[in-house]
């Protein structure tokens, strides 16, 4: 029987991905074993079969072992451990959340939905190293995957709205901290029938600014606010979040001519959800009708929002749509700017499409290769 090996199953990605494949059943026709960087013999996740005690996750001959390993663990684990097994002379199939490898030449990034294709043909032309792409990049692609698969893409400006989740567990604790001490004293002074917008904007406001606000991993207030740059710079003035757009898009689809990607990555107070604005010029002026069509083709997730208010507002927000795996999109509309500018508004669990469930899928297709 097939031996997986679990790394980093209990952090935020790692733990959606556990209670995904349980909810779908996907523990079976393989044994899982699981491991820990911090607690070896401790206990494994509940995922309602008998499993061993935790392994060490740096027990390279153990790994070696291994036809597949999954792994949610981080950028910081990938660089130490998968060096060496490959060193080792392993030849088995590594999955991976981080960032870590996915630029390598040799390792594809996995969004089946929208990159079946690549996937087949890296798994019969040999690769072993299957990667899950940034969160934003994938949310982006299961959007317009329609459009891209028209090959009716000349360009794509994406304006983001990322959640706490992105920046990690800490992340999301603090935002709710913050929350939590921003309106703090608005509880008491809304009471009073007579307070004034104004008043209430002064009192929340000098608590944002306040020494006292918990910011110790965002470094600024997130709450009552956002944060318009995302992870570290590179070139030319943009952040690496901006950078992996178009680098990552382009090789998710192993594009010949590579289709520009860009735009400005913001932080906002929403829990896991990415939105994003796009501003996107089509090769040559479609319809709207059947850019719609288009878009709703794209894969089965994609929920189409009609460009109306009652039904943008209900459907087309992170209150709509953490915890599911909808792609939603609306706004969708010709721009001034002539016949073939198209705007859209998407908005997608990022822990899911984002994280998850990538990794969820790229499990099963190799499993199924691997019986074949
Ligand atoms: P995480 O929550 O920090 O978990 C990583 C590891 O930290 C866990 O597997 C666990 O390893 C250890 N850990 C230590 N204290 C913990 C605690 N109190 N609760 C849970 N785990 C604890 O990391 P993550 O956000 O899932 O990200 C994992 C990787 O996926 C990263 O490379 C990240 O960049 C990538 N990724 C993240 C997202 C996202 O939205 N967060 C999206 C796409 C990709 P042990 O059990 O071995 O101690």
């Amino acid at each position: 029987m097939l031996k997986v090996g679990f790394i980093g199953w209990r952090g935020m990605v790692g733990s959606v991905l556990m209670q995904r494949m349980k909810q779908e059943n996907d523990f079976n026709g393989f044994e899982p074993i699981f491991f820990s960087t911090s607690n070896v013999g401790g206990k494994g996740p509940d995922i309602g079969l008998e499993i061993p005690p935790l392994h060490d996750a740096y027990d390279i001959k153990l790994l070696s072992s291994f036809d597949i390993i999954v792994t949610c663990q981080g950028s910081n684990y990938t660089k130490k451990v998968y060096p060496e097994l490959r060193k080792n002379g392993w030849k088995g199939y590594w999955i991976d959340s981080s960032s870590a490898l996915r630029m390598e030449q040799d390792s594809i990034i996995v969004l089946d939905p929208v990159n079946r294709e690549v996937i087949d043909k890296g798994l019969s032309s040999g690769i072993k190293t299957y990667v899950g792409g940034n969160c934003t990049v994938s949310l982006m692609l299961m959007a317009l995957c329609g459009l891209f698969r028209e090959d009716l893409i000349e360009w794509i400006s994406s304006m983001t709205y990322q959640a706490a989740s992105g920046a990690g567990a800490k992340n999301m604790i603090e935002l709710v901290k913050q929350m939590i001490f921003v309106s703090e004293p608005c509880k008491e002074a809304i009471k009073d029938p007579a307070i004034t917008a104004i008043e209430l904007d002064r009192i929340l406001t000098e608590r944002l600014r306040s020494n006292q606000i918990p910011c110790e991993n965002f470094g600024v207030p997130l709450a009552a606010s956002l944060i318009p740059w995302i992870d570290v710079p590179v070139e030319e003035g943009q952040t690496r979040e901006e950078w992996k757009g178009f680098v990552e898009t382009n090789k998710i689809l192993q594009t010949k001519e590579p289709i520009p990607v860009d735009g400005i990555c913001v932080r906002v107070g929403s829990m896991r959800c990415h939105s994003q604005a796009f501003t996107i010029k089509l090769k040559k002026s479609v319809s709207l009708k059947e850019i719609e069509e288009i878009i709703k083709s794209g894969n089965e997730w994609i929920k189409f929002i009609p460009n109306e208010r009652d039904a943008t507002i209900k459907h087309l927000t992170p209150a709509a749509i953490s915890g599911k795996l909808d792609i939603a999109i609306g706004r969708v509309r010709k721009m001034k700017m002539g016949e073939s500018f198209v705007a859209a508004f998407t908005v997608g669990d990022q822990l899911l499409w984002g994280a998850a469930e990538p990794i969820k899928r790229i499990l099963k297709i190799i499993i199924n290769y691997l019986r074949k």
